[in-house]
């Protein structure tokens, strides 16, 4: 299972994903960036930014 905190790269935000699949994990977190932090353009940074706190556990 793949997880993030979105908190770990958005301080303060409490939300957090999991999903058995890490594409489908990022679509979930890049729907979540836009509708709640207004980020509607996902940039090599962001990407790599997000990438770096995602977790496995199996
Ligand atoms: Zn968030």
């Amino acid at each position: 299972m793949f997880k993030l905190a979105c908190g770990d790269v958005m301080p303060g935000c409490a939300a957090r994903f999991e999903n058995t699949d890490r594409d489908q994990l990022m679509n979930q977190v890049a729907a979540h960036a836009a509708s709640a932090h207004g980020v509607n353009e996902v940039t090599p940074d962001v990407l790599r930014a997000v990438e770096a706190q995602v977790t496995f556990v199996a």
